[in-house]
């Protein structure tokens, strides 16, 4: 058994350790502890140990789980996974951020369902800055671009960039990427103000949280290290 509220309670300790080494506060950080696979007996430890954000990657396993959630109006669901265009309005309805926005399309139909549900959402650009280009997140070169559409579409507040870098056993070798989505952000910003909202870098996953928060990251999505494993 996994002793959830410990775990919690590790990776705080570890999020601040790294904020205050680089300077920052702990306060800039938003965990998002991500359920994907886990159960609701297990998230209800994480919230009753003082979690309200939440993050799933699939809109269908993360439906019942959220739904039992409902009496919480605290809680804010993260969607961090990739998105089909045709479960936007189901995302719409559960979530209150969607992290891996990567194209116009996607962006219009979320932007359909807000209209429709009345609905506002936080949306973020996932940038894909693998080496060899992934399926999913926008090139680095059309964030702009995206920025600027997704930016005018009703409904959708955006605010800022994600990323998921390729893995490596060393996490200090993805230091280069959350550097680069940082200076995206950045250059962004200095030529549209105000664009990117919130300018969220949500980056940073159990084995490379430090590394993300001492290059930027202000929302780190964590499971194993709060959970346990997947397997
Ligand atoms: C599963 C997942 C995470 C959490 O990964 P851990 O290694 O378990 O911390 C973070 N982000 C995304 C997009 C994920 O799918």
């Amino acid at each position: 058994m996994e002793d959830i509220a410990s775990n919690i309670q590790r990776v705080r300790e570890r999020i601040g350790r790294a904020a205050s080494a680089c300077g920052r506060s702990e306060s800039e950080i938003t965990l998002v502890a991500v359920t994907k696979t886990f159960s609701v007996a297990m998230i209800s430890e994480a919230i009753v140990a003082g979690l309200i954000h939440l993050g799933e990657n699939r809109v269908q396993e993360a439906e019942a789980k959220i739904r039992s959630f409902s009496g919480r109006a605290d809680l804010e669901w993260h969607l961090v996974g990739h998105l089909q265009s045709n479960k936007a309005r189901r995302a719409v309805e559960l979530f209150h951020v969607v992290h891996a926005v990567d194209s116009v399309k996607l962006g219009a139909k979320l932007s359909e369902a807000c209209i429709e549900t009345g609905k506002s959402l936080s949306v973020l650009i996932q940038v894909d800055l693998g080496e060899e280009p992934t399926k999913f997140g926008a090139p680095p070169d059309l964030v702009r671009e995206l920025a600027s559409e997704i930016g005018r579409l009703p409904g959708l507040r955006l605010d800022g960039l994600m990323t998921i870098p390729p893995f490596f056993p060393d996490p200090d070798q993805t230091r280069p990427f959350f550097a680069e989505l940082h200076e995206i952000r950045d250059r962004l910003e200095s030529e549209s103000p105000g664009s990117l909202g919130k300018k969220h870098l949500s980056m940073g996953m159990s084995h490379d949280f430090e590394i993300a928060i001492a290059e930027g990251a202000t929302i780190v999505r964590i499971g194993t290290a709060i959970f346990g494993s997947r397997s």
